[in-house]
Protein backbone atom coordinates (compact mmCIF):
# COMPACT_ATOMS: atom_id res chain seq x y z
CA UNK A 1 0.00 0.00 0.00
CA UNK A 2 1.73 3.16 -1.09
CA UNK A 3 1.54 6.00 1.38
CA UNK A 4 -0.19 9.64 0.01
CA UNK A 5 3.59 11.30 -0.04
CA UNK A 6 5.21 12.75 -2.94
CA UNK A 7 8.66 12.93 -2.38
CA UNK A 8 11.27 15.56 -3.85
CA UNK A 9 14.75 14.46 -4.13
CA UNK A 10 16.65 17.76 -2.41
CA UNK A 11 19.69 19.06 -4.14
CA UNK A 12 22.41 20.84 -2.68
CA UNK A 13 25.64 21.73 -2.84
CA UNK A 14 26.88 22.50 0.95
CA UNK A 15 24.09 24.94 2.64
CA UNK A 16 23.15 25.89 -1.12
CA UNK A 17 19.80 24.38 -2.30
CA UNK A 18 19.50 23.73 -6.13
CA UNK A 19 16.34 26.25 -7.55
CA UNK A 20 15.12 22.89 -9.65
CA UNK A 21 14.27 21.41 -6.15
CA UNK A 22 12.70 24.29 -4.58
CA UNK A 23 10.64 24.62 -7.83
CA UNK A 24 9.44 21.58 -8.04
CA UNK A 25 8.07 21.72 -4.36
CA UNK A 26 6.35 24.63 -5.43
CA UNK A 27 4.50 23.49 -7.97
CA UNK A 28 3.55 20.33 -5.67
CA UNK A 29 2.07 23.31 -3.23
CA UNK A 30 -0.11 24.43 -5.27
CA UNK A 31 -1.27 20.38 -6.17
CA UNK A 32 -1.21 19.30 -2.96
CA UNK A 33 -3.99 21.69 -2.17
CA UNK A 34 -6.67 19.98 -4.01
CA UNK A 35 -5.09 16.24 -3.67
CA UNK A 36 -4.48 16.13 0.38
CA UNK A 37 -0.98 14.46 -0.57
CA UNK A 38 1.94 15.17 1.79
CA UNK A 39 5.23 16.69 0.22
CA UNK A 40 8.42 15.11 1.66
CA UNK A 41 11.69 16.83 1.14
CA UNK A 42 14.91 14.11 1.13
CA UNK A 43 17.89 15.28 2.28
CA UNK A 44 21.15 13.59 1.94
CA UNK A 45 24.27 14.28 4.01
CA UNK A 46 24.94 16.44 7.03
CA UNK A 47 22.87 19.55 6.49
CA UNK A 48 22.50 22.15 8.40
CA UNK A 49 19.03 22.95 10.15
CA UNK A 50 18.66 25.85 8.64
CA UNK A 51 18.81 23.89 5.31
CA UNK A 52 16.34 21.49 6.33
CA UNK A 53 14.35 24.89 7.38
CA UNK A 54 14.35 26.04 3.84
CA UNK A 55 13.08 23.14 2.74
CA UNK A 56 10.00 23.03 4.29
CA UNK A 57 9.30 27.08 4.03
CA UNK A 58 9.66 26.22 0.12
CA UNK A 59 6.78 23.71 0.43
CA UNK A 60 7.49 20.20 2.36
CA UNK A 61 5.63 18.69 5.06
CA UNK A 62 7.85 16.79 6.31
CA UNK A 63 11.74 16.30 5.77
CA UNK A 64 13.49 13.26 5.78
CA UNK A 65 17.15 13.69 6.61
CA UNK A 66 19.30 10.48 5.42
CA UNK A 67 22.53 11.73 7.66
CA UNK A 68 25.82 10.54 7.09
CA UNK A 69 29.28 12.32 6.32
CA UNK A 70 29.26 9.76 3.04
CA UNK A 71 26.42 11.43 1.81
CA UNK A 72 28.05 14.60 1.58
CA UNK A 73 29.38 14.42 -2.10
CA UNK A 74 26.93 13.51 -4.50
CA UNK A 75 27.61 9.30 -5.49
CA UNK A 76 25.65 7.10 -7.42
CA UNK A 77 26.09 4.09 -5.98
CA UNK A 78 25.58 5.81 -2.18
CA UNK A 79 22.31 7.55 -3.16
CA UNK A 80 20.91 5.14 -5.16
CA UNK A 81 21.40 2.22 -2.56
CA UNK A 82 19.81 4.95 0.47
CA UNK A 83 16.95 5.82 -1.80
CA UNK A 84 16.16 2.74 -2.90
CA UNK A 85 15.89 1.37 0.68
CA UNK A 86 14.13 3.96 1.91
CA UNK A 87 11.04 4.01 -0.86
CA UNK A 88 11.04 0.49 -0.59
CA UNK A 89 10.06 1.01 3.30
CA UNK A 90 7.75 3.53 3.28
CA UNK A 91 6.52 3.28 -0.65
CA UNK A 92 5.71 6.77 -1.48
CA UNK A 93 3.41 7.26 -4.28
CA UNK A 94 5.70 9.56 -6.62
CA UNK A 95 9.22 10.64 -6.26
CA UNK A 96 10.52 13.44 -8.30
CA UNK A 97 14.25 15.02 -9.17
CA UNK A 98 15.83 18.14 -10.59
CA UNK A 99 17.04 17.25 -13.91
CA UNK A 100 20.33 18.19 -13.51
CA UNK A 101 23.65 16.53 -14.09
CA UNK A 102 23.45 14.85 -11.02
CA UNK A 103 19.65 14.15 -10.79
CA UNK A 104 19.38 12.98 -14.31
CA UNK A 105 22.03 10.23 -13.59
CA UNK A 106 20.50 9.55 -10.37
CA UNK A 107 17.12 8.88 -11.54
CA UNK A 108 18.14 6.23 -14.04
CA UNK A 109 19.23 3.77 -11.80
CA UNK A 110 17.38 4.18 -8.90
CA UNK A 111 14.02 3.67 -11.13
CA UNK A 112 15.39 0.51 -12.84
CA UNK A 113 16.18 -0.99 -8.67
CA UNK A 114 12.84 -0.05 -7.64
CA UNK A 115 11.56 -1.46 -11.28
CA UNK A 116 9.41 1.90 -12.18
CA UNK A 117 8.86 4.13 -14.57
CA UNK A 118 11.20 7.48 -14.98
CA UNK A 119 9.45 10.01 -17.30
CA UNK A 120 12.75 12.20 -18.16
CA UNK A 121 12.77 16.21 -18.08
CA UNK A 122 9.39 16.86 -17.46
CA UNK A 123 8.07 20.72 -18.33
CA UNK A 124 4.81 20.16 -16.91
CA UNK A 125 3.10 18.26 -13.67
CA UNK A 126 -0.88 17.05 -13.11
CA UNK A 127 -2.80 14.92 -10.89
CA UNK A 128 -5.90 13.51 -11.50
CA UNK A 129 -8.05 12.48 -8.49
CA UNK A 130 -6.99 9.23 -7.90
CA UNK A 131 -3.64 10.65 -7.59
CA UNK A 132 -1.94 9.59 -10.77
CA UNK A 133 0.72 12.70 -11.96
CA UNK A 134 0.66 12.99 -15.25
CA UNK A 135 3.89 14.39 -17.08
CA UNK A 136 4.03 16.78 -19.80
CA UNK A 137 7.40 16.14 -21.90
CA UNK A 138 7.86 17.63 -25.78
CA UNK A 139 7.57 14.34 -27.75
CA UNK A 140 8.78 13.47 -31.57
CA UNK A 141 11.08 16.33 -31.93
CA UNK A 142 9.11 18.84 -29.74
CA UNK A 143 5.80 18.15 -32.47
CA UNK A 144 3.79 17.11 -29.61
CA UNK A 145 3.62 17.52 -26.08
CA UNK A 146 3.33 13.85 -24.54
CA UNK A 147 1.20 13.52 -21.21
CA UNK A 148 3.40 10.41 -19.76
CA UNK A 149 1.55 8.49 -16.67
CA UNK A 150 3.13 5.58 -14.93
CA UNK A 151 -0.14 3.75 -14.26
CA UNK A 152 0.83 0.63 -12.04
CA UNK A 153 4.12 0.73 -10.26
CA UNK A 154 5.23 3.10 -8.01
CA UNK A 155 6.47 5.15 -6.96
CA UNK A 156 5.66 7.61 -9.74
CA UNK A 157 9.44 8.92 -11.05
CA UNK A 158 10.40 11.83 -13.13
CA UNK A 159 12.96 14.28 -13.42
CA UNK A 160 11.90 18.08 -14.08
CA UNK A 161 13.40 20.61 -15.95
CA UNK A 162 15.22 23.61 -14.05
CA UNK A 163 13.10 26.67 -14.21
CA UNK A 164 9.80 25.22 -15.36
CA UNK A 165 7.90 26.03 -11.89
CA UNK A 166 8.04 28.55 -9.64
CA UNK A 167 9.18 28.87 -6.16
CA UNK A 168 7.05 28.94 -3.10
CA UNK A 169 8.05 30.87 -0.01
CA UNK A 170 6.24 30.73 3.33
CA UNK A 171 8.44 31.96 5.91
CA UNK A 172 5.62 30.81 8.66
CA UNK A 173 5.27 27.19 6.80
CA UNK A 174 5.55 24.82 9.74
CA UNK A 175 7.03 20.85 9.21
CA UNK A 176 8.17 18.18 10.68
CA UNK A 177 11.66 16.96 10.45
CA UNK A 178 12.86 13.06 10.90
CA UNK A 179 16.71 12.12 10.71
CA UNK A 180 17.97 8.49 9.90
CA UNK A 181 21.54 7.39 9.72
CA UNK A 182 21.85 4.68 6.97
CA UNK A 183 24.03 2.01 7.08
CA UNK A 184 26.34 2.58 4.48
CA UNK A 185 29.11 0.21 5.99
CA UNK A 186 28.81 -2.85 3.32
CA UNK A 187 28.57 -0.11 0.46
CA UNK A 188 31.42 0.06 -1.72
CA UNK A 189 31.66 3.67 -3.49
CA UNK A 190 33.46 3.41 -6.64
CA UNK A 191 33.79 6.61 -7.28
CA UNK A 192 35.85 8.75 -4.66
CA UNK A 193 35.69 12.47 -4.77
CA UNK A 194 39.21 13.94 -5.05
CA UNK A 195 38.73 17.56 -5.15
CA UNK A 196 35.89 20.06 -6.21
CA UNK A 197 36.35 22.86 -7.88
CA UNK A 198 33.35 25.17 -7.93
CA UNK A 199 33.16 27.08 -11.40
CA UNK A 200 30.43 29.84 -11.31
CA UNK A 201 28.31 30.14 -14.12
CA UNK A 202 25.93 32.41 -14.82
CA UNK A 203 22.22 30.69 -13.99
CA UNK A 204 21.06 31.65 -17.13
CA UNK A 205 17.11 30.80 -16.05
CA UNK A 206 17.47 34.18 -14.10
CA UNK A 207 18.81 36.35 -17.04
CA UNK A 208 17.12 39.60 -17.69
CA UNK A 209 18.63 40.41 -21.11
CA UNK A 210 19.85 36.81 -22.94
CA UNK A 211 21.55 36.88 -26.36
CA UNK A 212 20.94 33.45 -27.62
CA UNK A 213 22.79 31.66 -30.76
CA UNK A 214 22.41 28.88 -32.60
CA UNK A 215 23.51 26.75 -35.60
CA UNK A 216 23.33 30.08 -38.28
CA UNK A 217 26.03 31.78 -36.41
CA UNK A 218 28.56 29.47 -37.51
CA UNK A 219 30.90 27.56 -35.59
CA UNK A 220 32.20 30.80 -32.84
CA UNK A 221 30.16 32.40 -30.50
CA UNK A 222 32.91 35.23 -29.99
CA UNK A 223 30.72 37.55 -31.65
CA UNK A 224 27.26 36.82 -29.67
CA UNK A 225 29.79 37.57 -26.71
CA UNK A 226 30.74 40.81 -27.29
CA UNK A 227 27.71 41.71 -28.44
CA UNK A 228 26.54 40.65 -25.39
CA UNK A 229 29.04 42.38 -23.73
CA UNK A 230 28.05 45.86 -25.07
CA UNK A 231 24.47 45.24 -24.16
CA UNK A 232 24.67 44.29 -20.82
CA UNK A 233 23.27 40.40 -21.56
CA UNK A 234 23.87 36.85 -20.82
CA UNK A 235 24.54 34.25 -23.35
CA UNK A 236 22.52 31.21 -24.01
CA UNK A 237 22.91 28.56 -27.09
CA UNK A 238 21.11 25.95 -29.09
CA UNK A 239 22.15 21.87 -28.31
CA UNK A 240 24.06 21.53 -31.24
CA UNK A 241 26.26 24.31 -30.40
CA UNK A 242 27.01 22.54 -26.30
CA UNK A 243 27.19 19.20 -28.44
CA UNK A 244 29.98 20.46 -30.85
CA UNK A 245 32.01 22.32 -27.71
CA UNK A 246 31.69 25.35 -29.00
CA UNK A 247 29.57 26.50 -25.86
CA UNK A 248 29.60 24.60 -21.98
CA UNK A 249 26.45 22.78 -21.86
CA UNK A 250 25.60 25.72 -19.10
CA UNK A 251 24.34 27.97 -21.53
CA UNK A 252 21.87 25.40 -23.01
CA UNK A 253 18.10 26.60 -23.56
CA UNK A 254 15.38 24.69 -24.28
CA UNK A 255 13.72 20.84 -22.98
CA UNK A 256 16.92 19.38 -21.98
CA UNK A 257 18.63 22.82 -21.32
CA UNK A 258 17.22 25.78 -19.12
CA UNK A 259 14.04 28.23 -19.33
CA UNK A 260 14.75 31.40 -19.59
CA UNK A 261 12.13 34.10 -18.59
CA UNK A 262 14.64 37.01 -19.57
CA UNK A 263 12.58 40.36 -20.48
CA UNK A 264 14.47 40.65 -23.72
CA UNK A 265 15.51 37.91 -26.27
CA UNK A 266 17.50 38.06 -29.07
CA UNK A 267 17.48 35.01 -31.14
CA UNK A 268 20.07 34.55 -33.91
CA UNK A 269 20.93 31.86 -36.37
CA UNK A 270 17.70 29.66 -34.58
CA UNK A 271 15.41 27.36 -36.71
CA UNK A 272 12.74 27.08 -33.68
CA UNK A 273 12.16 23.45 -32.81
CA UNK A 274 9.69 22.57 -30.08
CA UNK A 275 13.18 21.47 -28.44
CA UNK A 276 14.48 25.17 -28.15
CA UNK A 277 10.96 26.79 -28.13
CA UNK A 278 9.91 25.33 -25.13
CA UNK A 279 12.95 27.06 -22.89
CA UNK A 280 11.79 30.87 -24.25
CA UNK A 281 7.79 30.29 -23.91
CA UNK A 282 7.96 32.50 -20.82
CA UNK A 283 10.41 35.12 -22.04
CA UNK A 284 8.96 38.76 -22.45
CA UNK A 285 9.90 39.93 -25.77
CA UNK A 286 11.47 38.06 -28.28
CA UNK A 287 13.57 39.71 -31.46
CA UNK A 288 14.88 36.75 -33.80
CA UNK A 289 17.24 37.06 -36.83
CA UNK A 290 17.17 34.31 -39.62
CA UNK A 291 18.14 34.39 -43.28
CA UNK A 292 15.16 32.08 -43.91
CA UNK A 293 11.85 34.16 -43.90
CA UNK A 294 10.60 31.08 -43.31
CA UNK A 295 11.82 30.25 -40.46
CA UNK A 296 9.62 28.75 -37.89
CA UNK A 297 11.65 30.85 -35.45
CA UNK A 298 9.42 33.65 -36.50
CA UNK A 299 6.40 31.67 -35.45
CA UNK A 300 7.78 32.88 -31.69
CA UNK A 301 9.20 36.15 -32.17
CA UNK A 302 7.77 39.79 -31.61
CA UNK A 303 9.45 40.97 -33.75
CA UNK A 304 11.42 39.10 -36.64
CA UNK A 305 14.49 40.21 -38.96
CA UNK A 306 15.11 38.26 -42.12
CA UNK A 307 18.67 38.77 -42.65
CA UNK A 308 22.80 37.57 -42.38
CA UNK A 309 23.67 37.52 -38.84
CA UNK A 310 27.49 37.08 -39.68
CA UNK A 311 26.76 40.99 -41.50
CA UNK A 312 24.20 42.49 -39.56
CA UNK A 313 26.15 41.16 -35.66
CA UNK A 314 29.44 42.62 -36.70
CA UNK A 315 27.05 46.15 -37.81
CA UNK A 316 25.50 46.61 -34.59
CA UNK A 317 28.88 46.08 -32.42
CA UNK A 318 30.42 48.33 -34.49
CA UNK A 319 27.49 50.99 -34.19
CA UNK A 320 27.58 50.62 -30.16
CA UNK A 321 31.22 50.92 -30.15
CA UNK A 322 30.84 54.04 -31.96
CA UNK A 323 28.42 55.22 -29.35
CA UNK A 324 30.59 54.09 -26.65
C1 LIG B 1 15.38 14.69 -27.14
C2 LIG B 1 15.86 15.99 -27.75
C3 LIG B 1 16.08 17.05 -26.93
C4 LIG B 1 16.51 18.26 -27.47
N1 LIG B 1 16.74 19.33 -26.64
C5 LIG B 1 17.13 20.50 -27.18
C6 LIG B 1 17.33 21.65 -26.34
O1 LIG B 1 17.21 21.59 -25.12
N2 LIG B 1 17.68 22.80 -26.94
C7 LIG B 1 17.85 22.92 -28.31
O2 LIG B 1 18.18 24.01 -28.77
N3 LIG B 1 17.66 21.85 -29.10
C8 LIG B 1 17.32 20.65 -28.58
N4 LIG B 1 17.16 19.59 -29.41
C9 LIG B 1 17.52 19.74 -30.83
C10 LIG B 1 16.43 20.43 -31.63
O3 LIG B 1 15.45 19.50 -32.04
C11 LIG B 1 17.01 21.14 -32.87
O4 LIG B 1 17.73 20.21 -33.64
C12 LIG B 1 17.93 22.31 -32.51
O5 LIG B 1 17.28 23.20 -31.64
C13 LIG B 1 18.33 23.07 -33.77
O6 LIG B 1 19.28 24.03 -33.43
P1 LIG B 1 19.46 25.35 -34.31
O7 LIG B 1 18.18 26.05 -34.43
O8 LIG B 1 20.62 26.08 -33.72
O9 LIG B 1 20.00 24.77 -35.69
P2 LIG B 1 19.29 24.60 -37.09
O10 LIG B 1 18.06 23.81 -36.98
O11 LIG B 1 20.35 24.09 -37.99
O12 LIG B 1 18.89 26.07 -37.52
C14 LIG B 1 19.80 27.07 -37.91
C15 LIG B 1 19.02 28.31 -38.32
O13 LIG B 1 19.94 29.32 -38.64
C16 LIG B 1 19.53 29.95 -39.86
N5 LIG B 1 20.74 30.49 -40.49
C17 LIG B 1 21.73 29.82 -41.11
N6 LIG B 1 22.69 30.66 -41.50
C18 LIG B 1 22.31 31.89 -41.11
C19 LIG B 1 22.90 33.18 -41.18
N7 LIG B 1 24.10 33.38 -41.75
N8 LIG B 1 22.21 34.23 -40.66
C20 LIG B 1 21.00 34.07 -40.09
N9 LIG B 1 20.41 32.86 -39.97
C21 LIG B 1 21.06 31.79 -40.45
C22 LIG B 1 18.84 28.87 -40.65
O14 LIG B 1 17.94 29.45 -41.58
C23 LIG B 1 18.12 28.12 -39.53
O15 LIG B 1 16.83 28.66 -39.28
C24 LIG B 1 16.72 18.37 -28.88
C25 LIG B 1 16.47 17.28 -29.69
C26 LIG B 1 16.06 16.10 -29.14
C27 LIG B 1 15.80 14.93 -30.06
Amino acid sequence: MTRKEIWVVVERIDDEIEDVSLEILGKLTVLAKSSGYKIVGIVLGTAKETVLREVIRYGADRVILLKHERLNEYSNDLYSKVLFDLASSEFPTALLIGATYYGRDLAGRLAARLRTGLTANAINLEMDEEGLLIFGVPAYGGKIMAEIVCERARPQMSTVRPGTFTKVYDRDRKGETVELIPDLSSVQDRVRVIERKVTKSKDLTKSERTIVGGNGIGGDISLIRKLAELTNSDVGVTRPLADKGIAPRELQVGTTGYSLKSKLTLILGVSGSEHFTSGIRDCGTVISIDIDKESEIFNHSDYCVVGDVSEIVPAVIKKLEEKR
